[in-house]
């Protein structure tokens, strides 16, 4: 059977990039550029003072101890009147220097001061306390090249570099069916028999957490005809997700559909748990993800296998959350062959990590996927884990790392 790493390598392998789009500077946070853009200007785009205190001319510092005031500049102003001889003019921090002057006294380094004289220490170090123009970033230096994350670090030197809107990779707009007769919309009652359609938000959410686009397209009942509209209609988007119907009972239509609908499927399971009857599929180049109907399966498959292939398609070179080591807090038995996908709770122990599981590992609780932080990653050939052993694992949300 397909093995956990090996099935996202096909993925990954086979998705492609969205188009660029520009968008506004500040709506391209989390994205990545897909242009290099270099610095129209010098940054800093004049020569101006570090600190508040005086503009001096070093030779004349030398000359004399003492100098005369004679004007000040303010941050947003320009000096432009004249200066005689052994003359200091005040200034404030990312005031320009005035021309003619090469340093800046600190007004905490002056040995004296006085509305209209200072007396200004012995050592005055020509360029000291001023920003060059250009020291930070040259005009025509890159500022942010073609595959970088835009942080809040690139979105400040890009708009003091006067850039407004930027080049990105689109974000991925994925459809969401959700299949099955015993489906209804969250709403005020839940008719005997039937269960809540709840899947579509979880995984809208897990979309919109990774930068993507998520329209829930509604339920599907299980016949070919609803199948049918409701998987056409998904694959107008970058990307189809749907859940449930593809494991082996009879009413589990969506394999049928799917050839039907010009699919091509890569597989149709993983050798994992939970989430064994995964599957994967391509329309041209709109990916298809067909995750079981169990929420804690199709989560965790989304997890595990779309995540990354949306971060992909939406240019990001770093797909998985970052993974660690963590030690067992108790023993764990699983079955040979297949990947464990082991929700767990997370405590910190100085610069360790101890792992323990977060409840009963039943795929049908969702109690258990509440109470976890994280997920271990138990390798297939392996079946005995031992209370202090060391495994792989990440965490489920970027925010749950700040413990
Ligand atoms: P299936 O893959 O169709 O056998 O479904 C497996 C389990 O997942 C069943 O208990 C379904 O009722 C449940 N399930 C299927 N679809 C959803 C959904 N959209 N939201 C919540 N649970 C679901
Ligand atoms: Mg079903």
């Amino acid at each position: 059977m397909l093995q956990f790493e090996k099935a996202r390598r096909l993925i990954l392998d086979s998705v492609k990039l969205l188009p660029p789009i520009t968008l506004p500077l500040l709506e391209t946070l989390n994205m990545i550029a897909a242009e290099t853009v270099s610095a129209r200007w010098n940054l800093p785009s004049f020569d101006n003072s570090a600190m508040d205190g005086y503009a001096v001319r070093t030779h004349e510092c030398k000359l004399s101890g003492e100098l005369v005031v004679t004007g000040s500049v303010m941050a947003g102003e320009s000096y432009s009147a004249g200066s005689p001889a052994c003359s200091a003019i005040r200034i404030m921090t990312g005031a320009p220097i005035p021309p003619g002057f090469d340093a800046v006294i600190p007004f905490e380094e002056l040995l004296s001061e006085t509305e209209s004289r200072i007396t200004v220490p012995a050592a005055v170090k020509k360029g000291q306390h001023i920003r060059f123009a250009g020291e930070d970033i040259g005009a025509g230096e890159p500022v942010v090249r073609e595959g970088a994350l835009i942080r809040p670090a690139e979105i400040s030197t890009l708009a003091a570099s006067g850039v407004t809107a930027l080049s990105v990779f689109r974000r991925a707009r994925v459809a969401i069916l959700s299949t099955g007769d015993e489906l209804v919309e969250p709403g005020d009652s839940l008719p005997e028999g039937k269960i809540i359609n709840s899947n579509a938000h979880a995984l809208a959410a897990a979309i919109m957490e990774a930068g993507g686009e998520p329209t829930m397209l509604g339920i599907a009942a299980d016949s070919m005809e609803s199948l049918k509209e409701k998987i056409c209609e998904g694959l107008r988007y970058d990307v189809l997700v749907t859940t449930a119907g593809v494991s082996a009972g009879e009413r589990d239509l969506v394999r049928d559909v799917l050839d039907w609908a010009g699919v091509t499927p890569l597989f149709w399971k993983i050798a994992i748990k939970p989430g064994g009857p995964t599957a994967f599929g391509l329309k041209g180049n709109i990916p298809v993800f067909s995750l079981p109907g169990n929420p804690v399966s199709s989560m965790l498959t989304f997890e595990e296998f779309a995540r990354p292939a949306l971060l992909r398609m939406m240019g990001h070179s770093l797909v998985l959350r970052p993974h660690f080591k963590g030690i067992l807090a108790e023993d764990i038995n699983k079955q040979e062959g297949k990947t464990s996908i082991i929700r767990m709770k997370v405590q910190r122990d100085g610069d360790l990590f101890r792992l323990k599981s977060a409840g009963n590992q039943q795929t049908g609780l969702q109690r258990t996927l509440l109470n976890a932080d994280a997920v271990g990653i138990l390798p297939a050939e392996k079946t005995a884990f031992r209370k202090g052993e060391a495994i792989d694992f990440h965490f489920l949300n970027d925010l749950s790392m700040l413990m």
